[in-house]
């Protein structure tokens, strides 16, 4: 599905302050190959983490110049983790095991993960756009003096080699390539689902043990950690995906469209207005740059308009079938039915049809 033809927007293009060009382009080439951030959740490494090592294997393809993808491993304990890296597509982990790393904290991980790029010069970072790696991208790229374009939506190499990060602007009517043409590294982050993994076939690869001084916070201590437990269906899980957008009206509404997703035997999505304003609670339930991809057999969006900030999240979705009283509306020119009228009188007569 192309949601829209990308335009070329430059943002964040930085001078060169270099004194010596021909300095300024040695130290450019001297940075190669892609490293992911391989997060660690709940003992086990993140999906979004898998996706991104088989992005990075895209784009060495495209690279053509013998990158490898080194995936760093960050935590206590964590060295075992390394096999599975390697069967998704990592040519080399380095893995920074401390006891200090333990449990997730910005400045102890921004320090571990920045000196791990100045030792391997990578010139591409992907990091996943989970909550802690929305926190992580921009700590090490501040400490890096470098870009980063963050929730990123696809990621090209241009014909002249040129890294490219594409991210949803104005609003999301229209997806701006981004460049950093003058800092190392390049650093990106991407929402889960938006990528996809390789399939695991099982292999041998470099591991290398990294180590620095960690100094971080004094006055910052960990005191308990609490797990959030989550007893919905995920969207991920779910075939068919219900999804509620601002044109819905009231969260007295949105009990329509549960009843409609429960008798599918689905999961309720939301566009972010819907959330902004709390007609739903469930914040995993957002779709698009700042929520979840999902790839379902059938999405129904009902009183979706169609930004490119939320259909950047459903295009690998089976089936589209979009309710919108707009014929006009962007969400038809992504859809595979289209049905123009009132939601309410057409939820109303599908949720009676099948209870029939
Ligand atoms: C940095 C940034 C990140 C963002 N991230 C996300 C994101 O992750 N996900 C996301 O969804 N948005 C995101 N947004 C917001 C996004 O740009 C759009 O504003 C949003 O997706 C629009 O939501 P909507 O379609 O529900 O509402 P609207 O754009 O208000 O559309 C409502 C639609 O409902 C239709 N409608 C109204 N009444 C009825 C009716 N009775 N029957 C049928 N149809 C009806 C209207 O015709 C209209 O098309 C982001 C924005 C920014 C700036």
């Amino acid at each position: 599905m192309e949601i829209q033809e990308n335009k070329n927007i430059y943002v964040g293009v930085q001078t060169v302050r270099t004194p010596n060009i021909n300095d300024f382009y040695m130290e450019i080439k001297s940075y190669k190959n892609i490293l992911v951030f391989a997060e660690v959740c709940d003992g086990k490494v993140c999906e979004n983490s898998l996706e991104l090592i088989g992005e990075a294997n895209r784009l060495k393809a495209m690279r053509n110049n013998d990158s490898i993808v080194i995936a760093a491993l960050l935590g206590f304990g964590v060295k075992s983790y390394a096999s599975e890296l390697f069967g998704y597509g990592a040519d080399k982990v380095v893995v920074f095991d401390d006891q200090k790393l333990e449990n997730y904290r910005s400045d102890l991980y921004g320090e571990a993960l920045a000196q791990i790029v100045k030792s391997y010069h990578p010139e591409i970072v992907l990091v996943g756009a989970t909550a802690l790696g929305s926190e992580l991208a921009p700590t090490v790229a501040a400490k890096l003096k470098t870009g980063l374009a963050a929730h990123c939506t696809a990621l090209k190499i241009l014909e002249n080699g040129q890294f490219t990060q594409v991210v949803p602007a104005f609003g999301g009517k229209v997806l701006g390539d981004i460049y950093i043409p003058n800092h190392r590294p390049q650093i990106a982050s991407i929402k889960g689902g938006i990528t996809k993994k390789l399939d695991f076939a099982p292999k041998d690869g470099v591991v290398e043990d990294f180590t620095c001084e960690l100094t971080g916070f004094d006055r910052m201590k960990v005191v308990k950690v609490e797990k959030e437990h989550e007893n919905r269906k995920s969207l991920n899980e779910a075939d068919c995906i219900v999804v509620g957008g601002f044109g819905i009206g009231s969260k007295e509404n949105w009990a329509k469209l549960e009843e409609l997703a429960s008798l599918l035997g689905g999961a309720n999505g939301c566009t972010r207005p819907v959330l902004d304003a709390g007609w739903i609670d469930n914040e995993k339930a957002m779709i698009g740059t700042s929520g979840v991809a999902v790839r379902p057999k059938a999405y129904i969006g009902i009183g979706v308009s169609g930004a490119a900030h939320h259909t950047c999240g459903i295009k690998d979705s089976g089936l589209i079938i979009s309710i919108n009283k707009d014929e006009n509306a962007p969400i038809f020119a992504c859809s595979d039915y289209k049905v123009i009228g009132d939601y309410k009188k057409i939820v109303d007569a599908l949720i009676e049809e099948l209870k029939a």
